[in-house]
């Protein structure tokens, strides 16, 4: 029986070189290849001259008024010119590296010629040549597709309009109706024609909204899935943990919890006490207090009997953890250990056989971590700090080490809603959107000057009153290509500028490791006063000290990362200053600057972020997996995937789901498609 998931060597013309060729362009089946659409689409509307304006790209119509003549020059270069009455004017026409052309060109005949327009010199540089006259009923629009060199575009656009003949019927209609006429979507069968061909930028248009709203809805759907699926599986741990005991733990913290914290704290143990497998984000702006969570989270978990992992991207990250959480533990039963790269074997090996026998109840680490022979007793909650810095392997290695433990990830980095639906979809999100209180705001102040000068005076002020300072260079070393302040080169003019009067640290990507921590070791001692570094610099390094942030070149960064940076300062009770030095040239460089002065929401920046730059730049999004969407764009069609996520969460939860005939269409696409836009990671 025919099916739209048959092979595309059914169809005629594809033989097993073609076929080679659509494989490698991610087109397996006839749905693949009706679903591969133009990328884009030329017009090809004959125009009138007075409407065309300099480098458009257009197609005249005229009557050929010389003879086209062929001129050779260089190595296989050719160019082919003639001149084409249309009306009253006369126009050059100029082909590239086509001779063959010659023999279409008769002169006093008409023809149509597409190609781009110069308007100084009233000659059009030919693409190509339409034929004498144009087909009747012939679209406006040429499409133009993905191809590569073993196909070319002739050929794919024939194999389509086959497809289209015989596959049309079989084409599936998976949106619940309800839905398609609340839209005023068309049917998928026609949209796909019209996707393919065209005959009007309405008929565009309306074709899209259709393709885009059903990549959407069918991702969303597959989150959904996902997600309720682990909700419905009670094959998690469930921590009874005594709440009396919980609280008094709480209780004697050295401070009293945020609104916001008690509220993340309250979901994340209602995920515990259940026997489904927590799988969380919290979401929360740096200094917003996410480490305290984790540390209930743990208690909670400890509290049953359980062991816990805390995983965070370095070493000195770890060890700030380590000093919090043993401080914490003090006058507890509870028992933490640090194990890092550094960790010496002797100490690695009691570890292990703690954590083994279930005698340790916490272990707080880097990659270390997920090294093989690290083996738990019982692994019943897993945390992840600044989530974004590692590799979705890396997170689900230390996940497996326990059986199906609870999953919390934390990132201070906010994500735009539109991505968290999209990435992190399946998840539970708890969100911290609030500092505790006292805290004094980073003043932020963009300098155009960018003279780095002005500030090492401010500067020295400051560390007058004994306090830090850093300062942030988006390279490391002199670079030919690119007028960019180098660490090496900033840290050379520091050291001059002050003299010896204050002791400079330098620290960048290309030191090793060890290098690394033993600088920020040693500025978080104030053995330096004044630290030189490139962005390796914005992991969670705790110096309250520092009060100074100097970021030269700040343009070159994008929103999230640059409130990143600043939030290495005001960590203390003294009032902190971010100075942006940056000289736009860009209007989104300005606004960008603009904007950094105006807020310190982590949330709204994310968001302005990925307006002003795009989701592409959005550090540590593209390895969280973020799905590669053939049509819909979750910038530009927000709307539209808002819409398809609420659907999504509304069918799923609906009482008839999976039952109700309406969706089985959609839950029979679901199985059945094997496209690759959608596939989940
Ligand atoms: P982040 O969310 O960036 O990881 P941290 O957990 O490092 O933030 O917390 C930042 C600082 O705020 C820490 O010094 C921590 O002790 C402090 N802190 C956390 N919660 C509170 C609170 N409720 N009240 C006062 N200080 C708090
Ligand atoms: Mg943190």
């Amino acid at each position: 029986m025919k099916s739209i998931y048959d092979s595309i060597d059914v169809l005629p013309g594809v033989g097993p070189k073609r076929l080679e060729a659509l494989h490698t362009l991610g087109i397996d089946t006839v749905y693949d290849l009706l679903t591969h659409f133009p990328f884009r689409y030329e017009d090809i509307q004959v125009k009138n001259l007075e409407e065309i304006d300099d480098q458009d790209k257009v197609t005249l119509k005229g009557t050929v008024v010389t003879p086209a003549t062929v001129h050779h020059y260089g190595f296989k270069k050719s160019r082919l010119s003639f001149k084409m009455a249309i009306e009253d004017a006369i126009v050059m026409i100029t082909f590239f590296n086509q001779p063959y052309l010659k023999d279409k060109i008769q002169l006093e005949e008409e023809i149509m010629v597409f190609g781009k327009w110069d308007a100084l010199r009233q000659s059009l540089a030919g693409f190509k040549i339409l034929g004498s006259s144009k087909n009747n009923g012939a679209n406006d629009f040429e499409s133009v597709y993905h191809v590569n060199k073993h196909i070319k575009q002739k050929t794919v656009v024939s194999i389509i309009k086959s497809a289209l003949e015989e596959y049309y019927s079989l084409i599936p209609e998976i949106i619940p109706e309800e839905l398609s006429i609340r839209y005023h979507l068309q049917s998928h069968k026609d949209a796909i024609r019209a996707m393919h061909f065209p005959k009007s930028e309405t008929e565009f248009q309306q074709a899209s909204r259709q393709v885009i709203y059903q990549e959407f809805l069918v991702y969303q759907m597959k989150l959904q899935l996902v997600r309720d699926s682990r909700k419905n599986q009670a094959k998690g741990i469930s921590i009874p943990y005594n709440v009396e005991q919980l609280k008094e733990f709480i209780q004697k913290l050295p401070f009293e919890l945020t609104d916001g914290q008690k509220r993340v704290v309250n979901e994340i143990c209602r995920d515990l006490r259940e026997p489904y497998v927590m799988n969380r984000l919290l979401q929360g702006d740096v200094g917003s207090g996410k480490t305290i969570v984790a540390v209930i989270a743990f208690v909670a978990t400890i509290l049953e009997g359980y062991q816990g992992a805390f995983m965070v991207p370095t070493e000195i990250l770890a060890e700030q953890h380590y000093e919090t959480l043993h401080q914490l533990f003090k006058g507890t039963p509870f028992t933490v250990s640090l194990l890092t790269g550094s960790t010496k074997p002797k100490v690695r090996k009691t570890i292990l056989e703690e954590l083994a026998s279930g005698k340790l109840d916490l272990v707080i680490g880097t990659h270390a971590l997920i090294q093989e022979d690290v083996l738990f007793h019982n692994l019943a909650l897993v945390v992840t700090d600044e989530q974004h810095r590692f590799g979705v392997n890396q997170r689900k290695t230390l996940n497996e080490k326990g059986e199906n433990p609870n999953v919390l990830y934390m990132t201070a980095t906010p994500i735009p809603r539109t991505l968290a639906i999209t990435v992190m979809g399946e998840m539970d999100v708890s969100i911290l959107d609030q500092l505790p209180a006292g805290r004094i705001p980073i003043r932020t102040i963009w300098s155009k000057s960018s003279k780095l000068e002005g500030s090492l005076d401010f500067i020295s002020k400051q560390l007058e009153m004994n306090r830090q300072a850093y300062i942030i260079t988006p390279l490391i070393e002199k670079s030919e290509v690119l007028d960019l302040k180098n660490a090496e080169d900033v840290y050379q003019k520091v050291m001059e500028y002050y003299q010896g009067k204050w002791q400079i640290g330098l620290l960048h990507g290309r030191q090793k490791a060890d290098e690394k921590e033993k600088m920020m070791r040693a500025f978080k001692d104030n053995e330096y006063q004044v630290l030189v570094s490139t962005t390796v610099i914005e992991v969670g390094l705790n110096v309250p000290n520092a009060t100074v942030m100097v970021i030269q070149d700040a343009e070159r960064f994008g929103l999230s990362q640059l409130h990143q940076l600043r939030g290495r300062v005001g960590r203390g009770s003294s009032e902190s200053f971010c100075i942006l030095l940056a000289n736009p040239k860009t209007d989104n460089g300005k606004e960008r600057m603009k904007i950094m002065t105006e807020s310190t929401d982590g949330f709204y920046l994310s968001q302005k972020d990925l307006e002003l730059r795009g989701s592409g730049d959005l550090f540590g999004i593209k390895q969280s997996g973020m799905p590669a969407f053939k049509y819909g764009d979750i910038i530009r069609n927000a709307n539209i995937l808002e819409v398809a996520h609420t659907d999504a969460v509304m069918m799923v939860s609906d009482e008839g789901f999976p039952s109700s005939s309406i969706y089985q269409p959609l839950l029979h696409f679901l199985k059945e498609e094997r496209g690759h836009s959608t596939r989940l990671q």
